[in-house]
């Protein structure tokens, strides 16, 4: 099939570039500074309000990290290697006592150990005879001990504020017997799209209209960040419809996104309206897909007007508004992760800007392949739903041929 290019495609040199544009998004945006607390089992990637301090050490007491048995060394030396099974300690049911001259005590995973044991030896490497147990004599001190405080120390901060809790932090909380935590309050985020050829789901197709799917895309891209969610339809291509749409929004909204409209075509209202109740940076960027985009704010939300096309909408998602959700949400964006790999079939690149084609990257025999994952107009969805990464073309970049190195950014490091 012929590749139809439905872009503008023309080197322009009034068009900012991405780190231009994103340097100055990142500062115009405050963080938000609203908190709440909530228990930790809501708190998944919620971003702390606070600093956590360690109220207990964790292990909290020493205890065996082995089924086996607990001895003291020196001890079992003056005992020739072999001791007598004192007693048992389960996790949950301790033996509270100490060592004596020629005891051994047998110890599970977890369990409390005797205060004068000095090494665990794993029930594998005895041998048992009536409560008689013989050691080998390759024991070194402290084997399979776990220390109090190994893990985490008492008093310790344990995470900082501003630092998002992952569930892994949430499971250290509930072992720190934490209940509940101070973190920011969820900003709101609605979006809504702009067309007339739009309609929702639930309507029948007539010839010219499509079905809105970039609230769809909007909304998966959305979810894995703590915001609230707020879909605010289509809006048909009129000024006033849209005008009205951002009063309402703006009061209620962090951040207002839309999608289509953003272009200078006859039917392209968002750059109008926001002229006149909000202020506006309209910029072309220098990338493709998404070129024209939107940024500035409306009362006290932000406002990002994203191209229509919907991997466009996603691109510049990606670039744009994924950092400034970090931004207002105080987080430290994680740089994306880059691998580079030997291209498999040609691309074709402008001069001039910097692309992002729709990638699959493969790994054999050790090496890493990259081959586009189908058309490239930034029209086609489907050639994003079944891609794993982006390969990046810088903006020197012309042609590339088989076989040549290019940089691509995996998508479940770079989305999370
Ligand atoms: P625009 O940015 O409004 O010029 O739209 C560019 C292209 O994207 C047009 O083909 C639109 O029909 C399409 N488009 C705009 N908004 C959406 C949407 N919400 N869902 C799917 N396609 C859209
Ligand atoms: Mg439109």
């Amino acid at each position: 099939m012929k590749h139809i290019d439905n872009c503008i495609n023309e080197f322009d040199s009034s068009a900012l570039d991405e780190v231009t544009a994103l340097n100055k998004i990142i500062k115009t945006i405050k963080s938000i500074k609203e908190k709440e607390d909530i228990p930790i089992k809501d708190a998944y990637n919620r971003v702390l309000a606070e600093n956590i301090k360690a109220k207990i050490s964790i292990p909290n007491f020493n205890n065996s990290a082995m089924d086996g048995y607990a001895v003291n060394i020196k001890n079992l030396i003056k005992n020739n290697y072999v001791l007598k099974e004192r007693s048992v300690s389960l996790a949950g049911k301790p033996f509270y006592g100490i060592l004596k001259n020629g005891e051994t005590v047998r110890v599970m995973t977890g369990a409390v150990i005797p205060d004068n044991a000095d090494a665990i030896v794993m029930k594998e490497m005895v041998n048992v005879k009536n409560k008689k147990i013989t050691f080998n004599k390759n024991i070194k001190k402290n084997q399979n001990i776990r220390f109090v405080g190994e893990d985490i120390k008492k008093n310790k901060i344990v995470f900082h504020k501003n630092s998002q809790l992952t569930y892994s932090k949430v499971a250290i909380l509930a072992s720190l017997g934490i209940k509940k935590v101070k973190v920011l309050k969820k900003p709101i985020i609605s979006f809504f799209s702009t067309g007339d050829e739009l309609i929702s789901i639930d309507k029948k197709l007539k010839k010219g209209q499509i079905y809105d799917s970039n609230r769809y895309l909007l909304r998966g891209l959305l979810e894995k960040f703590p915001v609230i969610i707020k879909d605010a339809g289509v809006v048909a291509d009129n000024e006033k419809k849209i005008i009205n749409k951002f009063r309402k929004l703006s009061k209620e909204s962090n951040l207002i996104i839309t999608t289509g409209g953003v272009s200078v075509g006859d039917a392209d209202y968002i750059r109008d309206a926001l002229l006149k109740i909000g202020s506006i940076n309209f910029w072309k960027i220098s990338i493709k897909p998404g070129r024209p985009l939107a940024f500035g704010t409306i009362g006290s939300s932000y406002f990002f007007g994203l191209p229509g096309n919907p991997v466009s909408t996603s691109v510049t998602f990606d670039l744009f508004v994924r950092p400034a959700i970090y931004k207002i949400l105080s987080l430290e964006k994680r740089k994306d992760i880059t691998i580079k790999a030997t291209l498999v079939g040609a691309l074709r690149k402008k001069r001039g800007r910097v692309e992002y084609k729709r990638g699959i990257l493969f790994k054999k025999e050790d090496k890493y392949y990259v081959k586009a994952s189908g058309l490239q107009g930034s029209n086609i969805l489907s050639s994003l739903a079944i891609a794993n990464c982006y390969i990046k073309l810088g903006m020197d970049i012309e042609n590339i041929k088989e076989s040549e190195i290019v940089t691509t950014i995996p998508f479940e490091v770079s989305h999370e």
